[in-house]
C-alpha cells in the first residue's frame, strides 16, 4: 500500500506581519456587516469588496507581474485566504477566478487571451463560474453531452450546465465540452473553451437552493458561437487539464472554513463554568487545528510545485465531516435557549441549511473517497 505523508505546514514570520494587516482592514471593513450575512462565507459577493481586495493586491497573489500579479508565496496566499474566511468575508464574485480560472489561463490559454483577461482577475474586476456538471453528469463527468463543433467561423456549443454557482454575476465561464465523438477511451474527446457570459445563445436560469437564495443557476447553450482562440490549452486535452483544475479547485482552505462564524457564535453564547460545553466546543477547536495543519500542507505542497490532489481529496473530505457535525453539536447545546431571532439562532439555521451541499460541491464525499483509496493503492 502506497503511504500518505502531509507534512504539516509552518508559517515564516512574513505571513504574520501580513495576517496583522489583513485583519486591520477586515475590521474596518467589515464593521457593519451582521452575522448572519457572514454565514454566508465564500458564498457571499461583493464586487465592491473584491475590487478593493484587487487594490490591495490579494488576489492573484502567487501569478507573475506580468499577468497582473504579485508573485507573493503560497503561504502567504493561505494567510489571506484563513482571515476572509474566518471573518465571512464577502469574497465570491472573485473566488473562482483566483482559485482556478486565472491559473488555468495562465498555463493553457493562448497569448492572444491570458496577458489581456488574467490582469482584471488580479484587480477584482473579472468573475468567473465553472461550466462543468450538466442535468446528467455530475460525478461521472466525462459523461458530458454539451458539444461543440468546429466551423470556418468558430466553434459552436450546444448544450446545458447546471448547479452553476455565480453564472448570473460571473463575466467568464469555462467550459468542459465534447468536441470528439465518444469512444472507448471515455476520456478521449473533451475539450475546454473561455466562454463570455454575454454572447448571444446563452441562457442563464437561477436555481434556488435550500435557503430560498439564488447562487446556482442552469446555463443553455443554443448555437453560441465562440472564436477559435477561445479553446483554452490543446483540443482534445479537456479532461487532463480539469484535473488540474478540481486539485486548485479542491485544495483551499475554505474546505474546512465554511462555517467559521457558526463556531464564533457558539464561542459568545458558552458559559465557562460549563464542562459539557467545553468538551463539545475544545473537540471542534482540535478539529479545526489538526484540519489547518492539513490544509497548511496542501499549500506548501503547492508552492513546491507538487500535486496536491490526494492530501486536498482527503482535507475537503475531512473537513466537510467536521462541519455537517457543527449544527446539530450548536442544537444539543444551546437549541433550547437561543432567542429566536438572535445571530446565534439565525447562524445555527442558516449552517444547518448550508452543510449539506458541503460534502456535494467540489465533488461529493464518495467520488473523493474513491481518489484517496485509489491513491493508497487500495482498489
Ligand atoms: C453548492 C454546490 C455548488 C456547485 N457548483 C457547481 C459549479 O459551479 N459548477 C459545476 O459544474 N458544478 C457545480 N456543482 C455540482 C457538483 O459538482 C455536483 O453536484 C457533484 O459533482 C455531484 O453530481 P450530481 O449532483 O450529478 O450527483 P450524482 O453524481 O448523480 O451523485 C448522486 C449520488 O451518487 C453518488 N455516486 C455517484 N457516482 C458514484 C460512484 N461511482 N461511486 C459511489 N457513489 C457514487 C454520489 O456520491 C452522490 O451521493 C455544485 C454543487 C453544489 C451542491
Amino acid at each position: 500500500m502506497q503511504g500518505l505523508h502531509i507534512d504539516p505546514g509552518t508559517l515564516p514570520p512574513e505571513c504574520e506581519t501580513l495576517r496583522a494587516e489583513v485583519r486591520a482592514f477586515l475590521a474596518e471593513a467589515m464593521a457593519d456587516v451582521p452575522p448572519e450575512r457572514r454565514t454566508r462565507n465564500w458564498s457571499g459577493a461583493s464586487e465592491e469588496f473584491s475590487r478593493k481586495l484587487g487594490a490591495r493586491g490579494w488576489i492573484g497573489m502567487t501569478w507573475p507581474k506580468r499577468y497582473g500579479g504579485h508573485e507573493r508565496s503560497f503561504l502567504e496566499r493561505y494567510v489571506v485566504l484563513e482571515e476572509m474566511l474566518a471573518a465571512g468575508a464577502p469574497v465570491g464574485a472573485h473566488w473562482v477566478a483566483d482559485r482556478q480560472s486565472g491559473p488555468l489561463l495562465m498555463r493553457y490559454a493562448p497569448d492572444t487571451l491570458a496577458p489581456r483577461i488574467v490582469p482584471l482577475i488580479a484587480r477584482g474586476e473579472a468573475y468567473f463560474c465553472i461550466g462543468m456538471s450538466e442535468p446528467d453528469s455530475g460525478s461521472d463527468l466525462a459523461s458530458i453531452r454539451t458539444k461543440a463543433v468546429k466551423t470556418e467561423h468558430g466553434w459552436v456549443i450546444n448544450g446545458r450546465k447546471v448547479w452553476t454557482s455565480g453564472a448570473h454575476r460571473s463575466h467568464y465561464m469555462i467550459a468542459l465540452v465534447r468536441t470528439g465523438e465518444r469512444s472507448d477511451n471515455r476520456h478521449a474527446g473533451m475539450s475546454q473553451f473561455l466562454v463570455d457570459m454575454s454572447w448571444p445563445g446563452l441562457t442563464v436560469r437561477p436555481i434556488l437552493n435550500q435557503l430560498g437564495e439564488h447562487d446556482f443557476n442552469e446555463v443553455t447553450f443554443d448555437d453560441v458561437l465562440v472564436p477559435h482562440d477561445h479553446l483554452i490549452g490543446a483540443e482534445g486535452d479537456g479532461w487532463k487539464q480539469v484535473g488540474a483544475e478540481l486539485a486548485f479547485e479542491r485544495s483551499g482552505p475554505e474546505r474546512y472554513l465554511s462555517s467559521t462564524q457558526l463556531l464564533l457564535e457558539m464561542l459568545a453564547a458558552a458559559d465557562a463554568t460549563d464542562t459539557r460545553q467545553a468538551v463539545a466546543i475544545g473537540r471542534i477547536v482540535a478539529s479545526y487545528g489538526t484540519l489547518r495543519q492539513m490544509s497548511l500542507g496542501v499549500a506548501a505542497m503547492l508552492s513546491r510545485g507538487e500535486s496536491p490532489a490526494l492530501a486536498a481529496a482527503l482535507v475537503k473530505d475531512q473537513g466537510a465531516l467536521v462541519e455537517q457535525a457543527l449544527p446539530d453539536i450548536a442544537h444539543d447545546l444551546f437549541g433550547g435557549r437561543s432567542v429566536p431571532g438572535s445571530s446565534l439562532d439565525k447562524v445555527m439555521r442558516d449552517t444547518a441549511l448550508s452543510v449539506p451541499s458541503f460534502s456535494l460541491r467540489g465533488g461529493t464525499r464518495e467520488i473523493l473517497r474513491g481518489i484517496i483509496a485509489k491513491g493508497l493503492d487500495l482498489r
